[in-house]
């Protein structure tokens, strides 16, 4: 049996220093856990235009394509700013995004016990916090047309269109049933049916799904309800799915609630390949942060814990990713901090490669 292959895509700034810790996750699981990958590195954002003049190469989009699943740090950084649009670093993701067709974004707000005191709520609120955000990310208001800025008498008039299929809004539908399936078996799914006919398909759209999924208990909330109920109580959840507009600012409110962006991963999951897993890119929320870029200070956790998600994902070993994400929790419990989770007084922090050791020697424990 040939091992599964796994493409890295570093990318800028911060994104090589905290991928250097993943590839000791990595390296670990090969050794430790009779777990290999075929492991292929490559180019995108700014260093692919600095190498290639694009932020994606055709070669490199084509082996994302093959692989069983990409992993990416992060993309963008000033040297880049004053770039055409068309080439700017940013564009490279989005490219992977969308020619892998990647409809599912799954965003996890989870809270480690830890860091409870880094939450802009009340510890109680979110000590023990274990919830998913499934976004619809390929389609919605961002990609509807029409959209522009048109002439209409003296005034100009700016345009966007919500617009969603019903296969559309099925598929990510099932990725959430499916997602919950594997959880606590409790799926919201959040529209605004009370003022938008796309919100009214799509309610209709999830409820038929859910026929199929009887064991998972289904409801759904408006979403600017589902946001006052994020910050009030965010613990009722379980998986919520929502659209591409609700989903990007549900995930970042919902990821807030957890503290710093050094420590949230992600996952963008598509349509199944020949082999049965999805097509999938796996990267820290966080981006290329180079006000800290080569100074150590880098969490890697995020990017630790995307390859967490990598694990149970696509290569189907949620033991070993639960194995990653307690080795993490460890490492949080004894006290060690990047810079970023400094709060409590005379902690001295940790660097990046320090966070990563620590993360393998609790791998070893774990054993
Ligand atoms: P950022 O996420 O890079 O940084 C925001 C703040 O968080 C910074 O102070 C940074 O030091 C800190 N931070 C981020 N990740 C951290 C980590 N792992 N450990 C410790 N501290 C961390 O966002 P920004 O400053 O708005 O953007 C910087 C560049 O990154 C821009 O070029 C932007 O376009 C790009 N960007 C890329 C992505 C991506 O690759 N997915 C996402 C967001 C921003």
């Amino acid at each position: 049996m040939t091992n599964p292959s796994l493409l890295i895509l570093p990318g800028d700034g911060i994104g090589p220093e905290v991928m250097a810790e993943v590839r000791k996750v990595i390296d670990w699981y090969g050794a430790r856990r009779d777990l290999a990958f075929d492991v292929s590195e490559d180019l995108v954002g700014g260093a692919a235009y600095d190498a290639h003049g694009t932020p994606l190469h055709d070669d490199t989009m084509a082996r994302a394509q093959e692989a069983d699943a990409v992993l990416l740090g992060a993309v963008g950084g000033p040297k880049y700013d004053a770039l055409d649009f068309s080439v700017k670093p940013e564009r490279g993701l989005l490219r992977l995004r969308k020619e892998m067709d990647l409809f599912a974004n799954l965003r996890p707000a989870q809270c480690f016990d830890a860091l409870a005191d880094f939450s802009s709520l009340k510890k109680d609120v979110v000590a023990g916090l274990d919830i998913m955000i499934v976004r619809e990310l390929t389609s919605g208001v961002y990609f509807g047309e029409p959209r522009g800025i048109i002439e209409e008498g003296n005034e100009r008039v700016g345009i966007n269109t919500q617009r969603y299929t019903e296969s559309e809004i099925d598929r990510v539908a099932r990725s959430a049933f499916e997602l919950a399936m594997r959880r606590d078996r409790k799926l919201c799914s959040m529209e605004k049916a009370n003022v938008m006919e796309s919100g009214v398909l799509w309610r209709e759209v999830v409820t038929e799904v859910a026929r199929e999924y009887p064991d998972v208990a289904l409801s759904h909330m408006y979403a600017d309800a589902g946001a006052m109920q994020l910050t009030r109580w965010p613990k009722q959840f379980d998986v919520i799915v929502t659209d591409n507009l609700f989903g990007d600012l549900l995930s970042d409110l919902a990821a807030m609630l957890t503290g710093s962006l050094g420590m949230l991963p992600s996952a963008s999951l598509g349509a199944p390949m020949a082999n049965g897993r999805p097509k999938a890119l796996y990267e820290p929320v966080h981006g290329s942060a180079p006000d800290i870029t080569g100074q150590g200070k880098a969490n890697p956790i995020a990017c630790i814990l995307s390859f967490a998600m990598a694990l149970r994902y696509s290569f189907d070993q949620g033991d070993e990713a639960t194995r990653l994400e307690k080795a993490v929790e460890a490492v949080l419990a004894k006290g060690l901090r990047t810079a970023d989770l400094l709060g409590e007084e005379g902690v001295q922090p940790v660097s990046t490669t320090e966070m990563g050791d620590a993360v393998i020697s609790a791998l070893d424990a774990s054993l």
